[in-house]
């Protein structure tokens, strides 16, 4: 079952403090309508009583679809993110009753992916890849595979490309023309032609785009697939840096086979 709280909010365009409620645990089961509603923003719209001003209200929660065996925790602050890491790991128990109801049954079930996640275009590109039926730990392989690329044409390198951390990040693409400086790739579909597409993200706005193909996903998925299925088990921090540890990995591995 869903659950809403209640909030103390004061609005951001009238700032008349008033009494609300947002959504802190989303159960798909019981609302089926919230996935829309979750993909869309509008779970999290709230509308002022006094000036009647909607406005966003970016908090904490979990969101369960079972029918894709997916639990999310999103976070957008890092006392809570440690907070939901500890919880995913089975180290600390939910506040929320509804949550732990919900991970005593998923928790060691290897089937369900468990997943934390900080930020709303971490959050939407999860859920983009969800629904699209892409695994996330072969998109933050591709990411790599991207970052290589650009890398490769200015001599930086790859961790500086993915994340942005380090020495600046250009690229030059196939037509000579400069690639922005950015921070990090992220996957979504293209606002015009519906195609999956990388981001280029700057200061969380996306700043430019990279052609993502299929082929390119399966390859990786091809070559990578066992190991990132065996690795993503009871894992919920996919991102570039579990890429990252999954490649030196698979590298010790290839070099132990020569030896
Ligand atoms: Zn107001």
């Amino acid at each position: 079952m869903s659950k809403k709280i209640e909030i103390e909010i004061k609005c951001p365009y009238c700032h008349i403090q008033n009494k609300g409620e947002r959504w802190d645990f989303i159960d798909t089961r019981s609302n089926p309508e919230l996935k829309t509603a979750v993909r869309s923003g509008e779970a999290f719209i709230y509308k002022c009583p006094s000036c009647d001003t909607p406005y966003d209200v970016d908090a904490p929660f979990a969101y369960f679809e079972p029918e894709k065996k997916f639990f999310l925790m999103y976070t957008n602050n890092k006392e809570d993110y440690e907070e939901a890491l500890r919880v995913l790991k089975g180290e600390e128990e939910s506040m929320l009753s509804e949550v732990r109801a919900v991970l005593d049954e998923i928790l060691t079930d290897e089937t369900y992916a468990k997943r934390l996640v900080f930020g709303r275009d971490e959050l939407f590109e999860k859920l983009t890849l969800l629904d699209h039926g892409l695994d996330d730990g072969i998109m933050e392989l591709l990411k790599i595979a991207y970052g290589q690329k650009i890398a490769s044409r200015r001599n930086g390198d790859v961790a500086a490309a993915v994340t942005g951390k380090g020495t600046t990040t250009y690229a030059q693409s196939g037509t000579g023309k400069k690639t922005p400086e950015f921070d990090y790739l992220r996957f979504f579909l293209d606002d015009e032609t519906k195609i999956g597409c990388l981001y280029l993200m700057k200061d969380n706005k996306r700043i430019a785009k990279l052609n993502t193909s299929r082929v390119v996903y399966n390859q990786v998925l091809e070559r990578y697939g066992a190991e990132v299925h065996e690795r993503e088990k009871n894992q919920v921090e996919i991102n570039f840096r579990w890429a990252f540890d999954l490649l030196q990995a698979d590298r010790e591995k290839q070099m132990a086979a020569w030896e």
